[in-house]
């Protein structure tokens, strides 16, 4: 274990998010990682105590320390202030979101075997476009989106590299080409250009419906998966559904010298508050975490305690485990005994 004191952020945020945070960061401290956390507020809860929901001192911090974990944030619907996660990666230029879904030992699902991780470009697309009503009283509604060379380039090479760093066989690219011939035809020529880069590498392109198809009906034969945005967000929501939910889907956002993890699902108001939240996505987002700050090992010992927890299958939250009377501080308190 590294005796290195590592310096990141923390965002709570809003909703579940600050009891899975705690959560976290216990078990990691568990695990004998040094962490000297910078807590900073984002989100509604900021908005709420100064105003604003992406503070400039979170920003500050992130640009120092160039790493962070970041608990889910409340986005108000239709109005309101611009989702705090966009802001994030567009500031940072976090251009790759890594969602790996594994199917892991005692989480009950409809098939085994999955390992997919989907690469989405996190920095263009749909999400990054501007929108706006036209016509008297907002008879309709415009979005101007784009996807440029440079990013298809990017997310594609880090897709492949990511394959070979990791011993990966295939890479998929995703897209609608078939109609959206230039917005999403774009990452497909990149795809092409730079697959030649990769020859031990095996390629593949798939449309976004039929692969949403294919997902549910063999998702075994996915590997890694390149995609623009807005498939991205919505494959990798669909893959955590495949290995038991967005309880256990962790997620990363890198850029080429800053990285902000953080866990695929929301803030989940409905439960807040009430110690019924799953921290694992949090946790493995956390060790998707150490990994970049090269603590293999000690997120090699949570690894195994969460696969250890699920196996014996009793501290369970009620979304791993219908009925279970056994809450967050439940399961943190088990994989704390288990990751000395
Ligand atoms: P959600 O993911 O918060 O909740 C969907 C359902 O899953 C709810 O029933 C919730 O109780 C359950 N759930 C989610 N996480 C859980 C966990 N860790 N343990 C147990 N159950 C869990 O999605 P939503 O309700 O559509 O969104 C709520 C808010 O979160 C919205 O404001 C949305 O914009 C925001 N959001 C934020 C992020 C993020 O910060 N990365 C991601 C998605 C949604």
């Amino acid at each position: 274990m590294s005796e290195h004191r590592h310096r990141a952020t923390l965002i709570p945020g809003d909703g579940i998010g600050p009891a899975i945070a705690d959560s976290a960061a216990a078990v990691m401290d568990a695990a004998g990682v040094k962490m000297d956390w910078d807590v900073q507020p984002a989100g509604m809860n900021a908005l709420e105590r100064c105003g604003d929901p992406v503070p400039p001192s979170v920003m500050d911090s992130i640009r120092e320390r160039r790493v962070a974990l970041k608990g889910p944030i409340t986005t108000p619907v239709g109005e309101g202030f611009r989702s705090v996660n966009v802001t994030l990666r567009v500031e940072f230029d976090l251009y790759a979101n890594v969602r790996p879904c594994v199917s892991l030992p005692g989480v009950k699902t409809a098939w085994p075997g999955v390992d997919i991780v989907i690469v989405r470009e996190n920095t263009e697309g749909m999400y990054a476009g501007q929108e706006l009503y036209t016509g008297a009283d907002r008879s309709s509604a415009v979005l101007v989106a784009f996807n440029t060379r440079t990013a298809m380039l990017r997310i594609c090479r880090y897709a492949f590299e990511y394959a070979r760093r990791n011993g990966r066989r295939k890479v998929t690219a995703v897209h609608k080409a078939n109609i959206l011939k230039k917005f999403s035809g774009i990452l497909l020529t990149c795809f092409r250009e730079t697959a030649r880069e990769f020859p031990e590498i095996a390629t593949e392109e798939r449309i976004i419906d039929a692969t949403c198809m294919e997902m549910v009906r063999r998702p075994q034969i996915f590997d890694v998966i390149v995609t623009t945005n807005l498939f991205g967000d919505i494959l990798s929501d669909l893959a955590a559904g495949l290995v038991g939910g967005l309880g256990v889907a962790p997620g990363g956002n890198y850029g080429d010298n800053c990285a902000i993890f953080e866990a695929v699902h929301g803030s989940a108001p409905d439960i807040a508050g009430k110690n019924l939240a799953n921290p694992l996505s949090l946790i493995l987002s956390a060790n998707m975490m150490l990994h970049y700050l090269g603590e293999h090992e000690a997120a090699a010992r949570i690894d195994a305690a969460v696969r250890d927890v699920l196996m014996e299958g009793k501290y369970l939250t009620p979304d791993l485990l219908p009925g279970s009377r056994y809450g967050t501080t439940d399961l943190t308190k088990a994989l704390v005994d288990r990751v000395h």
